[in-house]
């Protein structure tokens, strides 16, 4: 059986570690720990670029089919006995100005994707402000995602192994992987650690960077429509019990993970701003991660250059880590494992040249 090392264990190194599993790899799973926290746990469970329209249409076959894969992922949660982690319907409504509402009817007419318009006056009427909605956009509760998908990993052969990896070096006959819990020995390694990345690869230097993001968390006084709310300023989402989501932050630049009074009142502004029922009420936690960020609209899914293809990457999601989580782990799997991908991975590959994201 060949052997595989997914470096990292957010949700690309999770998710990738299963599919990897499920084809029969021999997989390790490394983590750094607590002292690189995870952005996947801190972030919004939207399962939509945030105006999805402002992307290439390269990024689509990362993102059409996710409620139908999280479906997935979620029951094979439950059947092996975790939480659910709560997918749920409703929406996006997102305010857009006269012209911007006219590109996203054309790329979701292009797209064939649903779109309706007019949609701030129904759900939100005290925003005087024209919008549309997205009705088939998903929600996903993603600390208990990630929960599902530990516990997933934990019963299948996957070794876990908590260690920061400090070096990886490839050669025609593997690759040898240097970490605080050891040498590692492996056919081939995959790296999925988010922002850090680029410090085990070279290559990603010039492409990603930190951006750091911070939430706020409410206990809504009264009911919100069950829709995520999207502005230029930033987004509300509910969740089960009442709970309300605040974001977000985007920090460039900025690796000091913790969460800043700036931000919370920032934030806390945006949020009297889209529901003011919420202006005296204080948020009952506040948290922040720090984002792979990319300077392409696109992540960076595919074999390091000059590795002897025996070293791979699944990294680069910037805001969409979650909405592309699923496609992005497969799409790397059957490239590691030699199988026609599902999608044209051309627009992903490390040399690509793509424009600066939106
Ligand atoms: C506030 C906020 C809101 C967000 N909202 C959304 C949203 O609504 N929808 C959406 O799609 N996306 C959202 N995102 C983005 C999304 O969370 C990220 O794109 C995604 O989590 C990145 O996942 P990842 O697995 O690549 O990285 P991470 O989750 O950061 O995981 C990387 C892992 O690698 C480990 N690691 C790092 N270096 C090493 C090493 N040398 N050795 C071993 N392990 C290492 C770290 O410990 C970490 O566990 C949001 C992000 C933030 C911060």
């Amino acid at each position: 059986m060949s052997r595989v090392v997914v470096v990292g264990a957010g949700v690309a190194g999770l998710l990738s570690a299963l599919e990897l599993s499920d084809r029969g790899w021999q997989v390790s799973l490394l983590d750094a720990g607590p002292a690189r926290p995870s952005a996947s746990w801190a972030g919004g469970g939207i399962l939509s670029p945030l105006f999805p329209w402002r992307y290439p249409s390269s990024l689509l076959p990362l993102t059409g089919n996710v409620r139908r894969d999280y479906a997935t992922w979620q029951q094979r949660i439950i059947q092996a006995g975790g939480r659910d982690p709560e997918l749920l319907g409703g929406g996006m409504v997102v305010l857009v100005d006269g012209a911007e509402q006219r590109q996203a009817s054309d790329w979701a007419a292009s797209n064939n994707i649903a779109l309706q318009a007019d949609a701030a006056a129904s759900w939100f009427p005290w925003l005087e402000q024209s919008a549309i909605c997205l009705p088939d956009v998903a929600r996903i509760r993603n600390p208990r995602l990630l929960k599902g998908l530990a516990m997933l990993v934990q019963k299948s052969s996957i070794r876990w192994l908590q260690g920061h990896v400090e070096a990886v070096a490839s050669s025609p006959s593997g690759v040898r992987l240097e970490a605080s819990c050891g040498v590692l020995e492996a056919d081939h390694a995959l790296i999925t650690a988010g922002a850090w990345s680029h410090k085990l690869l070279p290559e990603l230097v010039s492409l990603t960077y930190p951006v750091k993001g911070q939430m706020l968390l409410y206990q809504a006084p009264q009911a919100f429509p069950e829709k995520v709310l999207l502005t230029e300023q930033g987004y509300l989402i509910p969740r089960s019990g009442g709970l309300l989501l605040a974001g977000s932050t985007v920090e460039p630049d900025q690796w000091d993970g913790r969460p800043t009074e700036r931000a919370c009142k920032q934030l806390a502004e945006t949020v009297a701003q889209l529901w003011p029922v919420l202006q005296k009420e204080q948020p009952l936690a506040q948290w922040s991660g720090i984002r792979p960020g990319c300077k392409r609209p696109v992540p960076i899914i595919g074999q390091v250059p000059d590795s002897h293809d025996r070293l791979w990457v699944n990294t680069g999601h910037f805001r969409n880590g979650l909405v592309c989580g699923p496609a992005s782990a497969r799409l790397v799997a059957e490239l590691i494992s030699g199988e026609t991908p599902f999608c044209n991975p051309a627009p992903y590959s490390v040399s690509s040249s793509s424009s600066s994201p939106p």
